[in-house]
């Protein structure tokens, strides 16, 4: 981790570099990084099947906004004991600060677009030094790499172990981003939606339960300023167009787990966990959520 963060640091000008003038097309893509063709069940739990000696799990969610990266990430950083490290955090972080680039990063983020890689790269080096003067080790990040560009540059800095593809349909995803809402004090993220949406389009029905804030968090609950229907719209249609190659580069790699949500928190978590060989962690469960 130390030395992933000192090479996004230090290195970030060349390998961005490196990377521009590559093209991304999957062939070359494979040529940068071999492929590691897996079959599926040997994704199915990096416990077991170690491939990286002592270090601590490099774990990535990938997924449309509003699928809950942040809520399943979060879960299993508590029940593995790996940093959840969310982009999306660290860039409303430094919006929320009076530093010098929060009004930039305000206009870029309220419109649904991406921030520059050199910012993403300048946040997550500081979040992973910070971490590192602190004794973590190993990560699991949640909303980067979102380009195939920070794909590259991240295998040239570590290696990935396992990507968790998490799918919703879009009708599910546009109400749960206009349910949400976040406590102003603690930082935790709620959702007044209760989805009850039919099977249609070859989609299986899906119902999910409000989770709703305890009596101390219920008046100061706000709203991101990004979650409005326009914006949600604009920021699925950017995923669609620069995220979705992501999920073939890592497909192509056989590190790419797709995982089909089967409703809310109660019925997914113990699905995720079972498709991840983690289900006898049963004890453990309890203190992540
Ligand atoms: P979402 O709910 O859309 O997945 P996030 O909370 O991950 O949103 O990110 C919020 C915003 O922060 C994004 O819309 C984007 O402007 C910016 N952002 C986060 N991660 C990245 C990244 N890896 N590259 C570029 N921009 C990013």
């Amino acid at each position: 981790m130390a030395a992933l963060a000192r090479l996004f640091k230090t290195q970030f000008p060349f390998l961005l570099r490196r990377s521009l003038s590559t093209t991304t097309t999957t062939a070359t893509v494979s040529e940068i990084q071999p492929q590691r063709q897996r079959p599926n069940s040997s994704i199915l739990f990096p416990l077991t099947d170690d491939p990286k000696g002592s270090r601590n799990f490099q774990w990535v969610f990938l997924g449309c906004p509003g699928v809950g990266k942040g809520t399943y990430a979060g879960r299993l950083s508590s029940l593995l004991g790996v940093p959840h490290i969310a982009t999306g955090d660290l860039v409303r972080e430094e919006l929320s600060s009076s530093g010098p680039l929060s009004h930039q990063l305000e206009e870029i983020v309220n419109q649904g677009k991406l921030v520059s890689d050199e910012i993403i790269f300048n946040l997550l080096s500081k979040r992973l030094e910070a971490g590192e003067s602190k004794g973590e080790s190993g990560f699991i990040l949640d909303g980067f790499p979102r380009t195939i560009r920070q794909s590259e540059i991240l295998d040239e800095a570590t290696e990935i172990d396992l990507v968790i593809n998490l799918k919703l349909r879009e009708d599910v995803l546009i109400e749960k981003c206009l349910g949400r809402r976040i406590c102003s004090e603690c930082g935790k993220s709620f959702n007044l939606a209760s989805i009850n949406a039919k099977a249609e389009n070859g989609y299986p029905e899906i119902t999910m339960a409000p989770l709703l804030p305890p009596p101390q968090c219920s008046s100061k609950l706000i709203t991101r300023a990004d979650d409005t229907e326009p914006v949600v719209r604009e920021r699925l249609r950017i995923y669609k167009e620069q995220s979705e190659p992501v999920e073939d580069y890592y497909r192509k790699q056989g590190k790419l787990m797709e995982f089909d949500l089967p409703g809310g928190i109660p019925e997914s978590w113990p699905k995720l966990l079972e498709a991840l060989n983690l289900d006898d962690y049963g004890d453990k469960r309890s203190a992540a959520a």
